[in-house]
């Protein structure tokens, strides 16, 4: 057996240490044996080994040399498994083929650009299965009005329908972080055509307009952030948007109806 390496802090390395968590998780995945999983931060493979032995491909990428060495030998004998080293967020996604499950319980440092990332692949992502900070998850199924409502809540319910499945006790991991976990299931909007693609780039815009100054009014935001007054009052004003309510107000789809009174030009 292979010398297990230290966890190194700086990458977030909490290692799941209660199978229960992992069969947990399989459940709210639902697999089949033909899905095609893709797994970031593989670790000690708490997830791996189960997945491999499940499905019939887990393609994992995993950022440190010496867990990656630790994996490839202690993994060896899983056919299902690709292996790779590097940086989840480099990864070349259009590899991946159409319908891919994401299951990952993804280091806390780079949770929210590694959600980011992957909103960008859903077209070929069926489903995502997160394990990640309790507060993050919180964020992403929140409500409008609500403290935790925010930018990460809105782009995330507006790709995908997000579900929160259970919460993981710090106690679970090896070492215990400071904060409790969840996991959540992200499920993929089906049948969106190229339309929808070019439109994700004008919501982002005016959704970050409307959030780049949060205690702010609406309108406010906007100008602040360079955009034509009297065309965004004019938005506001078709799309039957008080100018002075605050971002953290608007329903995700009050987001969609004015982002399509902002066409490319004027943005
Ligand atoms: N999946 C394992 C488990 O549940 O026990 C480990 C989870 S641990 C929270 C996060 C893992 O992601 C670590 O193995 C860490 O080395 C890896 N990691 C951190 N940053 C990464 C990145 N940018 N790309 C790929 N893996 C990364």
């Amino acid at each position: 057996m292979p010398t297990l390496p230290r966890p190194r802090k700086r990458l977030g390395q909490h290692f799941l240490i209660d199978p229960n968590i992992t069969r947990k998780m399989l459940k709210v995945a639902a697999l089949r044996p033909e899905d095609v999983v893709f797994e970031i931060g593989p670790g000690r493979g708490a997830l791996t080994q189960v997945l491999c032995e499940r499905v019939s491909r887990v393609i994992a990428v995993e950022l440190d040399r010496h867990l990656f060495d630790y994996l490839a030998q202690t993994c060896a004998q899983h056919d299902a498994l690709e292996l790779h080293h590097g940086d989840a967020l480099a990864f070349p996604y259009d590899t991946l083929p159409g319908g891919t499950v994401v299951m990952a319980n993804l280091p806390y440092y780079m949770a929210t650009p590694l959600l980011f990332r992957l909103l960008q692949e859903r077209d070929r992502i069926d489903r995502m299965v997160l394990m990640l900070q309790r507060e993050v998850a919180e964020r992403m199924i929140a409500e409008p009005g609500s403290r935790d409502y925010g930018l990460l809540s809105v782009v995330i319910q507006y790709h995908t329908k997000p579900r929160k499945a259970f919460i993981v006790p710090a106690s679970c991991f090896r070492p215990v972080p400071q904060v409790d976990s969840a996991v959540v299931c992200l499920a993929g909007r089906p049948d969106r055509t190229p339309a929808d693609v070019r439109f994700d780039a004008v919501f982002m815009k005016v959704v970050r307009g409307a959030f780049a100054h949060r205690r702010k009014t609406l309108i406010n935001s906007y100008r602040e952030e360079g955009w034509d007054e009297s065309l965004m009052r004019r938005a506001l004003e078709q799309t039957r948007i008080d100018p002075r309510r605050r971002a953290e107000t608007l329903t995700v789809q009050e987001f969609i109806a004015l982002a399509h009174f902002c066409s490319p030009p004027l943005l």
